[in-house]
């Protein structure tokens, strides 16, 4: 498994709409691993293939809590069936955007149908933290991030922010 370098806002290859996975095959079953690996060295609870420079429907996530057994989920094409009205607010924060966190509401409950790792299609039913975790990574695949949630003005403060650290780190010499 290989550890994939994660692209950070502001970049354009993080404002593109991934395209549908045709089929699960042995590809496809090597970026969800490299991805659960990019995802856990980082560490993150969830990771979308635009954000290590694939536009394609591919998420991972995994919301086990610390000392809990690993719970990994790889997707491909979910879709989501149903969602509930009531909101849960979140302190987002995203592997693109690091050392950046904003308060997102989004609905506590989802059902959502998927492609899994043996090209079956599946249902999930999520709440609470994963289910946050699945529309957050879902979001990246129409190219959506967490910041485009919340006003402008802070949408503004933190990009520039991201833009600015961009600059200041040093180039690596040829
Ligand atoms: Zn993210």
């Amino acid at each position: 498994m290989a550890i994939l370098p994660i692209i950070t806002a502001p970049d354009p290859r993080l404002k593109v709409r991934a395209r549908a996975v045709t089929k699960v095959d042995d590809r496809i079953r090597r970026l969800m691993n490299d991805m659960l690996a990019t995802m856990y060295e980082a560490p993150g609870i969830g990771l979308a293939a635009p954000q290590v420079g694939q536009t394609l429907r591919v998420i991972v996530v995994d919301c086990a809590r610390e000392g809990e057994a690993p719970q990994p989920l790889k997707l491909a094409n979910p879709e989501l069936v149903w969602a509930s009205e009531d909101l849960l607010t979140v302190n987002e924060g995203c592997l693109s955007l690091p050392e950046h966190y904003a308060d997102v509401a989004r609905p506590s409950e989802i059902k959502l149908r998927y492609i899994d790792e043996q090209n079956e299609i599946r249902e999930l039913h999520a709440e609470g933290l994963l289910a946050t975790c699945i529309q957050h990574e879902m979001d990246h695949l129409e190219g959506v991030l967490f910041v485009d949630h919340i006003s402008s003005l802070k949408r503004g403060i933190i990009l520039r922010k991201l833009a600015k650290a961009k600059r200041q780190k040093s180039p690596v010499p040829a």
